[in-house]
């Protein structure tokens, strides 16, 4: 069932919320799109980090640096506005409980501790927002998400339960869309016991989505600091192009393989209900951007390059395997009891070897390299490590089914001694390993033999 009157999703990352004049330029491009009803913020930018180091647990002097930085950052917003007064006292509240938090966590951190924690950053911005709006005489209300997205009890990373969430926002969201307009937190939620949780690094888009999707949004809009998605990580490669329009698939195997842009689960309620989604920059509304949806015409053979830094490559041998079965069984099975996910693999006669995401992608900046794991595996196993690797992908279409795309790629990687090549499980992606310290130059060599 569609809305009579469609709905627009609007997420505005870090940067689009960073300081007072960041978040009126946000409040402009809310303000210039009436079907723009619910507002999807990250926390200021700077602040999850500073949260996330307080979580850590530190020692007085650096912990009160770091409530230092974060009280000024949410200060220089407030002192901003023509009556900061309406929300000082809710915003030292914040302040207060985030310094209480970081107490406890110097003396033991915890990853529900943490998630705590960290959640003040979407909450304070959230608050400074609605002010601004109502000082622009915009009809605003704060929502505490919390209250409908319920998730799994994995702090850090927690998993959205999805038919809760419909059922929820059906009951306490959706009702007040025709009051005012709504603004709501990214990346929290909460579980069953009423414990805040996190939904990783980078879950605001997410929550976007998540949300689009529960409100049967006619369109997701994820405002940011580069005007759509570009042909790689225009940080790395100035020269990259702007893709005006893209297909799930492709960008959800962009954001998988490391494109900042879109965190990697961003595009899964899209999918299931065929949002589309709108990618830009809030600093240039009128740049334009980058639609990500179903259809889009004559798919490129090469799409884009993704990169994912902080890879770890395990090798596992062992002379078991020569002729046996059961092997890959039991390493999957020790892999699948300490939740790790395998990227890349390859196999050979006595040894297989597979990639980790070792980037910290949860709140709490937990390691899956766990020595648990290492010594289970080493129990059936020789294992060999290799840190920092970088996972570069080439994203496109119909790769594994062309002619000549091997010895394109490969050609323009000469110099480079890449560690580990996956290929031909997908059409849309072929996936290397490179050393960490060679990834910007293979990414630039790359893209300038394919998309330049
Ligand atoms: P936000 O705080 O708004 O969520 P992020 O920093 O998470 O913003 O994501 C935006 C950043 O993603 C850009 O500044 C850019 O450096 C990076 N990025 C990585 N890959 C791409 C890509 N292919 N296209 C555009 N931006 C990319
Ligand atoms: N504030 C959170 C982070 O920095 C979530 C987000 O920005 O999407 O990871
Ligand atoms: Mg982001």
């Amino acid at each position: 069932m569609t809305q009579e009157v469609p709905i627009v999703v609007a997420k505005f990352g870090g940067t689009s919320v960073a300081d007072f004049d960041a978040m009126n330029r946000s409040v402009d491009v809310v303000l210039s799109d009436s079907q723009a009803r619910v507002v999807v913020l990250s926390a200021s930018a700077g602040v999850t980090n500073l949260l996330v180091a307080l979580a850590e647990g530190l020692e007085a002097t650096e912990r009160f640096v770091k409530l230092d930085a974060i009280r000024k950052i949410q200060f220089d917003i407030l002192e901003r506005l023509r009556q900061p007064n309406v929300i000082r006292e809710e915003i030292d509240r914040l302040l207060e409980n985030i310094t209480t938090l970081a107490e406890a966590a110097s003396l033991a951190t915890s990853p529900a501790l943490t998630d705590e924690l960290v959640s003040h950053g979407e909450l304070m911005s959230t608050l400074l927002f609605v002010e601004i709006l109502r000082e622009r005489g915009v009809d605003a209300q704060w929502f505490d998400v919390r209250k409908v997205m319920r998730t799994s009890d994995r702090f850090g990373r927690a998993e959205p339960d999805v038919a809760a969430l419909a059922e929820l926002v059906q009951q306490q969201l959706a009702p007040r869309l025709a009051e005012s307009l709504i603004v709501t937190q990214g990346f929290i939620g909460s579980e069953s016991k009423g414990r805040t949780t996190t939904l990783g690094r980078g879950g605001s888009d997410y929550t976007a989505a998540l949300l689009g999707e529960a409100l049967q949004a006619d369109r997701v809009d994820i405002w940011t600091d580069v005007p759509g998605i570009y042909t790689t990580d225009p940080r790395i490669v100035p020269a990259a192009k702007r893709i005006d329009k893209i297909s799930f698939e492709e960008a959800a195997e962009m954001a998988t393989f490391g494109a900042k842009v879109l965190h990697p689960s961003t595009l899964l309620p899209a999918v299931r209900h065929d949002i589309p989604v709108f990618v830009g920059s809030s600093k240039e509304p009128k740049a334009g951007g980058t639609l990500v949806c179903n259809k889009t015409d004559a798919p490129p053979l090469f799409r884009a390059l993704a990169l994912r830094r902080s890879q770890t490559l395990l090798t596992l041998h062992s002379l078991n395997m020569l002729h046996s079965r059961g092997f890959l069984a039991e390493v999957f099975s020790i892999l699948a009891r300490h939740s790790i996910s395998v990227d890349l693999i390859t196999t050979s006669e006595v040894s297989v070897a597979l990639t980790l995401d070792t980037t910290g992608s949860t709140s709490t900046g937990d390691t899956l390299l766990t020595s648990a794991l290492l010594t289970e595996l080493s129990s059936l196993c020789r294992v060999e490590v290799e840190e920092d690797q970088a996972l570069i992908a080439l994203i496109g279409n119909e790769l594994c089914r062309s002619v000549g795309v091997g010895k394109e790629v490969f050609g323009a990687l000469e110099p480079f001694n890449i560690r580990m090549i996956c290929y031909g499980a997908s059409s849309h992606n072929l996936c290397f390993l490179v050393p960490g310290s060679e990834a910007n130059r293979a990414v630039e060599m790359l893209h300038s033999n394919l998309f330049e």
